[in-house]
């Protein structure tokens, strides 16, 4: 079980916070007065400029030493052709792909996973579309793969918690 004395509080918590992410970053940087004319969205998917395709999907990242995963709530970036398709697919109550894609969130604590490749797997309705990450060397795929150091889960704990400051 996740359990540990905060350094902001001096609390124990024994919850992993969640942190979601309301709009691919791409779309948050539109200043809100020109999103409308420039791009639709809604809880799952998202399009601007009629050439970025976004889905919501779902990046678990196992903590070590704990059996609960760490979840994000975020989005990634689709081809054209992959997003119609897993449109498609939802229509038609199927799972559809896997589709290659791309992070379209920056996470809090994790260098830009701009470059990173990834997988966006599709889940049976209802649940939400998985996130599968290339093997690098990248912080946030070492994590995927082997597993978020007990310490760096504490960290964006913190941060959710109390907006502490995330150590790099
Ligand atoms: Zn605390």
């Amino acid at each position: 079980m996740f359990r540990f004395q905060c350094s902001q509080c001096e609390a124990w918590h024994e919850e992993l916070p969640r942190i979601g992410f309301a709009m691919p970053d791409n779309l948050r940087n539109i200043p809100a007065g020109l999103r409308d004319g420039r791009a639709w969205w809604s809880d799952d998917v998202c399009v601007i400029d009629n050439r970025q395709f976004y889905a919501r999907a779902r990046l678990e990242i196992p903590v070590s030493g704990s059996g609960e995963p760490f979840v994000w709530d975020m989005w990634v970036s689709l081809s054209e052709k992959s997003f119609y398709d897993y449109l498609g697919a939802v229509d038609r109550g199927r799972a559809g792909g896997p589709y290659f894609s791309w992070l379209a969130n920056v996470l809090p604590g994790y260098p830009t996973p701009i470059g990173l490749k990834s997988q966006m797997r599709p889940q049976a309705s209802g649940t939400k579309p998985m996130i599968v990450l290339e093997r690098s060397r990248h912080p946030l795929s070492v994590d995927f793969h082997e597993g978020m150091p007990q310490q760096r889960a504490e960290a964006l704990c913190e941060f959710a918690q109390h907006r502490a400051i995330l150590p790099h």
